[in-house]
């Protein structure tokens, strides 16, 4: 099935410039989003190593990595916007083009040499997907990969991530 074809690209949204790309017609039809996770799991095994655990992004890092983590029998780790998770947390800050972000992970969740594997519904710019990296760093994790549905090649989120491997299902330039 070519996943492709079932992403729905909206100009100009939500700001002029942007070229949007809705994963929402992957997740209404059942048969795609089980193709979309079914491929999503192919494409961990070409990492060649078995993660522990996946770590999501909120809020739609949530909807792959998720079923993905079922799929594979392993634990999900989500990682929030400050003040959302209840007990002690880690977090990491990180620049924006105006100003800074935060999130936030369970300080509890991830232990010493625990094989992480991110998981994102896209990768632009790397923000997020870098901030996400790092926290789990500080914590002892090894991450050995990042799997997203689709990556903009051009943004330059895939140079600045490099190192963690990242792969995708999807590309646009
Ligand atoms: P970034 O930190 O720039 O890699 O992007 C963070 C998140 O913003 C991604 O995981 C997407 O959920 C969303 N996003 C960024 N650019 C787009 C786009 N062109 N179309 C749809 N979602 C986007």
């Amino acid at each position: 099935m070519d996943l492709k074809e079932k992403v729905r690209i909206i100009e100009n949204f939500p700001i002029p410039g942007i070229s949007f790309k809705d994963i929402t017609p992957l997740l209404s039809d059942p048969d795609v989003y089980l193709e979309t996770i079914r491929q999503l799991d192919i494409l961990v095994d070409t990492l060649n190593e078995k993660p522990d655990v996946i770590v999501a992004p909120e809020s739609r890092g949530f909807l792959f990595g998720v079923p993905l983590a079922l799929k594979r029998g392993i634990g999900f780790v989500p990682v929030r916007k400050p003040g959302k998770l209840p007990c002690a947390v880690i977090s990491e800050e990180y620049k924006l083009e105006y100003g800074t972000n935060k999130i936030e992970v369970h300080a509890d969740a991830i232990s010493k040499g625990d094989k992480v594997l991110i998981v994102d519904d896209l990768i632009a710019t790397g923000g997020t997907l870098e901030a996400t990296a790092k926290l789990i760093e500080k914590m002892g994790g090894n991450i050995i990969g990042i799997v997203a549905v689709i990556e903009l090649t051009e943004v330059g989120g895939i140079e600045k991530l490099k190192k963690y491997r990242p792969k995708a299902l999807i590309s646009y330039p």
